[in-house]
């Protein structure tokens, strides 16, 4: 009999929308059954370095990226999650506000907010505009999620990706230099008169989405994190 592996996912609570991504794994898991038959999945939120230790992989959740950074320093989880995203075997997934948080580079921060420096990329903060500019928007992934040319995508005050930025690049307190390519995975055609915006970014074990799968109804974001991070990358 193959023996089962136990894989926890931790979704990061300090703020946002933490609790919808902890609904969607569950989901995405118990429509699967079949499928993971050989794991045995734990999904948990996770605000200390406890919890942190204990997962196989991260996903930081949409929200407010500046609250996220000051919580994560005034609990002092930072130092924490600076380890976390320079281990190798983890793998790492940030949602809109949590793309912002794992990039090394912020355009329209506020003053002394942190970035992690998981993705070599530069991003700019509600690129879109105001809350009143969000929109949603049936995007065509079958790239790199087969036969998925339909996804409903949420963009709420939102991100692009500015920059792919060269490894050296350190204005942040981490250290840490992703050894992986940049490769984008998504770009938004003629949004606005605009030419093309970076949406969609993996390097190696990380990705970062500006739009948020989390509130879509959606689970195949969610099966594909799982599938080609979660599983791929795990010890
Ligand atoms: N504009 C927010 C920020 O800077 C992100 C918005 C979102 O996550 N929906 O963090």
């Amino acid at each position: 009999m193959t023996k089962t592996k136990n894989i926890t996912i931790g979704v990061l609570s300090l703020q946002g929308a933490f609790l919808e991504h902890e609904l969607y794994f569950k989901k995405a898991i118990t429509n699967n059954e079949q499928q993971y038959l050989n794991y045995s999945f734990n999904i948990i939120q996770v605000r200390t370095k406890d919890q942190l230790n204990q997962c196989d992989s991260l996903v930081i959740p949409g929200g407010e990226s500046s609250t996220m950074s000051y919580i994560a320093e005034r609990t002092e989880l930072l130092p924490h999650l600076y380890n976390f995203i320079a281990d190798e075997s983890k793998s790492i997934w940030g949602t809109c506000a949590g793309l912002i948080f794992l990039s090394k580079d912020i355009l329209n921060g506020v003053k002394d907010q942190k970035c992690l420096g998981g993705l070599n990329i530069q991003v700019n903060r509600n690129a879109f505009g105001r809350q009143v500019d969000s929109f949603e928007k049936k995007l065509d992934f079958s790239e790199f999620i087969e036969g998925c040319n339909d996804f409903p995508t949420i963009f709420i005050r939102a991100p692009v990706v500015t920059k792919i930025l060269d490894g050296e690049f350190n204005k942040n307190g981490n250290n840490y230099n992703n050894p992986a390519p940049v490769e984008i995975l998504y770009k938004l055609q003629n949004y606005h008169g605009d030419k093309e915006l970076i949406v969609a970014v993996r390097q190696g074990r990380i990705l970062g989405t500006s739009f948020h799968p989390e509130l879509s109804d959606d689970y195949r974001f969610h099966q594909y994190f799982i599938d080609e991070f979660v599983l791929k990358f795990c010890k």
